[in-house]
């Protein structure tokens, strides 16, 4: 037993500790922790706790008091263990010193391995093995990792002096060396390290041993763990544990090997024993793939009784852990060691098909297998993607807005985009930023690259809503749209040159690079299903379209959240309409127009709702201001201004007066606050009173037909509730005179969007007149914040997340103390005045699944996303319920 006169524990012999101890003894450690108990062959040894780490950084970087004694004790058993002495030059226990944390961060911290030689040990373990060049070989490494990793000398000085004395000694490979040539590398790589540190290299076991455990405790620290973390959300105050490990060689002989296998294949998921295999190497060299590596298969061929224990072991810590195992061993002179066990990373695909057959093995409940599955990873199975397997280098990098990826033609605007799309091209549509005029080109691409903007740009969030691949903010990426071409990192693209975007990861790639087409499995439909029996949130899309409903309701929408009717304005054929109707005198010419829209819209909604039969379809009125629909205000000054020179087409030339006149009028100096939502339909009624009329006789045709249409009429951006009173009273004698036109009922409703905080405070009495609400989170994190979203992505954002003045980017997961706290009070308020009163959300945050977590939190019926990111949320509905540990099924 390790135990001192101080009260801390911050040693474990492997034998101490298990396999539940992770946020104590790191992964690593619980996991030779629990082989050992097992009574599985782990090299003897112990593991300095992460706590121990977390008290070395509070004390000023100095070990906790007790803790270099702990450690001495810990090593005489282990001493005792293996028979043999540290630093004892006739029987030499040697150890490596690795990190282990609480969660896997592969390659980022570091490793120590034959530490406890010197001249004398060497001798030592010459005569042991009898090998003299492989003794002196494992000190060649041990100076050269002592001296990178303690001493944080360059890698390279040691790499280059190796190559330098290879290519004296003629030797093209390390095992050509002979011990001579070793003895002198050694000597070489002291040198080096007195060099670099002024002292010698360190003989005495012991001291080496402190100095590398410190070495560990400080690569908690390095800026590369550092950068991993806050990649993979990993909290910073964890700490590392530190493991001292008896040595045992793969490297002894052809009976000598190692290997890295997994329990079932990460990739695929297939139930087979998977990895690679190293006859005579230490592990290092199976991570540096310096050699090629046999399949584990292999081993069966080479050592059976080897491969029959290990195989047995696999299935007992996969049996043990419930989960895929990865696996880590060694085989010394033909006796087998395990190294370490661990969850193992896998693919989206691997991921569900082990979460089904586990269940279906009777390991696990139907709810651990719905939680195994990280949402995001199904999002890898919903669209192409390029083949992880690629050797092709990427030419630049940005943000990876909607996922998937896509091979296609670059082009500069918009228009080509189309035209080449309507020839039958394969097209990527490369902008700096993309706005609504661009749509047309958007649906004609197959990809879309954007060298600024964020995740909730308009590129990001238009390309999301269709399922394109879509990369935003590459700033590498110098595009010149009047050359029509782009450069990056030295290579230059033009207009029509082939480009891969992977808006999986935000890589592109110039050319044409190997996709993977998605397959939904057996096991994701599954998997699904079960989700489904679980959750209580319903899962509805955001669509315009009656294409994105056939979408949504393949995927298992159960309504249409948000139709936004503006984005039907914008198509080719209606804009001259539209803009016509913006640029009346009279409130008589405007409804001139309008009736020609009419009958557009009405097919609209048509298409939509017979699409969605029998499910809710909400129709939002109008919301964007209307200068949006207007050609923009420098294109018409330099048009007027250039007609008025040549004093040509003088038509054209009034046309666009008068356009530039009103263009200016509409003008704003915050848009985004200003006149849009119910303000417009307040000063303009006739265009919503259009939209509510298309909206009920294309209901009432329907019903007519037997085809049960269910519209919810959306009005967005209330703050008051005299607004939504005031635009109900334009709006309901419309729906009850179409009716009685039409001569039949439908059921519809009136809602609202809950988008600015005011209305969120006073949802009480807006639910007196509401019969729906739905959060327009993209607008009430805006306004809660006092951020205008594409101003805040591209300017500060990004340094609020660096800076952790903001956890998360509020555009992406909903703000839990801000914004989440309005949202509840308007559930509460809005369900007190209303009982039963609907509640959803449309906002960007109804796909995200942490978002997805806060809606179920606060009760509401149901999240709307793209119809791409339908199974996405379904399967995170249901992960909410498991959280809470209220499962039905
Ligand atoms: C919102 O504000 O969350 C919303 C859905 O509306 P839009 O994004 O169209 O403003
Ligand atoms: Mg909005």
């Amino acid at each position: 037993m390790v135990m001192t006169a101080t009260k801390t524990k911050w040693v474990y012999l492997f034998r101490e500790g298990s396999g539940d101890q992770k946020d104590l003894l790191g992964g690593k450690g619980a996991g030779v922790a629990e082989m050992t108990r097992a009574g599985m062959p782990v090299p003897p040894g112990f593991t300095i706790t992460t706590e121990a780490c977390r008290q070395y950084y509070a004390d000023g970087r100095k070990f906790p008091q007790g803790l270099w004694e702990q450690a001495q004790e810990a090593l005489k058993d282990v001493e005792k263990a293996t028979g043999k002495g540290f630093g004892d030059a006739n029987n030499p226990l040697l150890v490596s010193v690795r990190s282990g944390a609480k969660f896997s961060m592969p390659g980022m911290m570091d490793t120590v391995l034959n530490l406890g030689l010197n001249p004398e040990t060497l001798g030592g373990l010459e005569r042991l093995t009898g090998d003299e060049r492989f003794a002196l070989d494992a000190y060649r490494r041990f100076v050269q990792m002592f001296g990178k990793i303690v001493k944080g000398i360059e890698g390279d000085i040691f790499e280059e002096a190796l190559r330098g004395a290879k290519k004296l000694a003629g030797a093209k490979t390390d095992p050509e060396l002979t011990p001579a040539d070793l003895r002198q590398i050694v000597e070489v790589f002291q040198a080096i390290y007195r060099d670099h540190t002024g002292e010698a290299f360190p003989t005495d076991p012991m001291a080496q041993l402190r100095a590398a455990i410190e070495a560990v405790f400080s690569s908690w620290n390095t800026d590369r763990a550092i950068a991993y973390r806050r990649a993979e959300r990993i909290a910073d105050d964890l700490g590392t544990g530190v493991n001292v490990q008896t040595m045992v060689f793969g490297n002894m002989g052809e009976g000598s090997g190692t290997g890295v296998a997994f329990t079932r294949n990460p990739i695929t998921g297939a139930n087979e024993l998977y990895g690679d295999y190293l006859v005579n190497a230490q592990g290092e060299d199976v991570v540096a793939g310096i050699r090629d590596t046999e399949p584990i298969a292999s081993l069966k061929k080479r050592l059976p009784a080897v491969y029959k224990e290990f195989e047995q072991y696999a299935r007992k810590l996969e049996s043990h852990y419930k989960d895929v195992q990865d696996l880590e061993f060694t085989i010394e002179r033909g006796k087998l060691y395990m190294l370490q066990t661990r969850n193992a990373k896998r693919s989206g695909e691997a991921a569900v098909k082990v979460a089904v057959a586990m269940h279906k093995e009777g390991l696990i409940t139907r709810e651990q297998a719905v939680a195994r599955v990280e949402p995001r990873q199904l999002e890898q199975l919903l669209h192409p993607r390029v083949d992880p397997n690629v050797k092709e280098k990427p030419i630049g990098k940005g943000v990876p807005a909607s996922p998937g990826a896509a091979t296609g033609q670059a082009v500069f605007d918009a228009d080509t985009a189309e035209e080449w799309g309507k020839l039958g091209r394969a097209v990527i549509l490369v902008r700096v930023e993309t706005n609504p005029a661009d749509v047309h080109g958007m649906i004609a691409a197959k990809g879309i690259l954007t060298s600024t903007g964020g995740t909730a740009s308009h590129a990001a969030l238009v390309a999301r809503g269709m399922g394109r691949p879509c990369i935003v903010g590459a700033n590498q990426i110098d595009v010149d749209l009047r050359a029509r071409e782009f450069s990056s990192n030295g290579t230059t693209i033009k207009q029509g040159d082939e480009i891969t975007v992977d808006g999986t990861t935000g890589n592109v790639f110039s050319g044409k690079v190997t996709t993977i087409e998605p397959k939904p499995s057996a096991e994701f439909n599954t998997l699904l299903s079960w989700a489904d029996k679980i959750r209580r949130l319903e899962v509805w899309a955001n669509g315009d379209y009656p294409r994105d409903a056939e979408k949504a309701r393949a995927n298992g929408a159960q309504g249409i959240g948000l139709c936004r009717t503006e984005h039907m304005f914008m198509e080719e054929e209606r804009l001259p309409i539209v803009q016509a109707m913006i640029l009346a005198e009279t409130t008589e010419e405007r409804e001139k127009h309008l009736a020609k829209l009419l009958p557009l819209q009405r097919s609209d909604f048509n298409g939509i709702l017979k699409a969605m039969k029998g499910l809710p379809v909400v129709i939002r009125l109008i919301d964007p201001p209307l200068h949006e629909f207007l050609p923009n205000r420098e294109e018409l000054v330099r048009e007027t201004t250039e007609l008025r020179i040549t004093k040509k087409k003088a038509k054209r030339l009034a046309e666009a007066e008068k356009l530039l006149a009103r263009v200016e009028q509409l003008s704003e100096a915050n848009p985004m606050l200003g006149l849009r939502g119910v303000r417009l339909s307040i000063l303009y009624p006739e265009i919503t009173r259009m939209q509510v009329r298309a909206i009920i006789e294309a209901a009432c045709d329907l019903k007519k037909k037997g085809i049960d249409a269910r519209p919810e009429i959306m009005i967005p951006l209330v703050g008051h509730i005299n607004e939504l009173r005031s635009v109900k009273a334009e709006l309901e004698p419309v729906a009850k005179q179409v009716q009685k036109e039409k001569g039949v009922q439908v059921h519809y409703k009136f809602g609202t969007m809950i988008e600015v905080p005011r209305a969120a405070l006073t949802a009480g009495e807006i639910a007196k007149d509401a019969e729906f609400f739905s959060f327009g989170t993209n607008d009430l994190t805006q306004t809660t914040f006092g951020y205008s979203r594409d101003d805040a992505e591209g300017k500060f954002i990004g340094r609020y997340l660096e800076q952790k003045i903001l956890p998360r980017n509020p555009f992406e997961t909903i703000d839990s103390g801000g914004v989440a706290r309005l949202m509840g009070i308007a559930v509460k308020e809005g369900r007190a005045a209303r009982p039963g009163l609907e509640v959803g959300i449309c906002g960007e945050h109804g796909g995200d699944p942490e978002s997805i977590k806060i809606c179920h939190d606060l009760g509401l019926d149901y999240v709307s996303c793209s119809p791409y990111r339908v199974p996405v949320a379904r399967l995170a509905a249901a992960q909410a319920v498991v959280a809470e540990g209220s499962t039905s099924r």
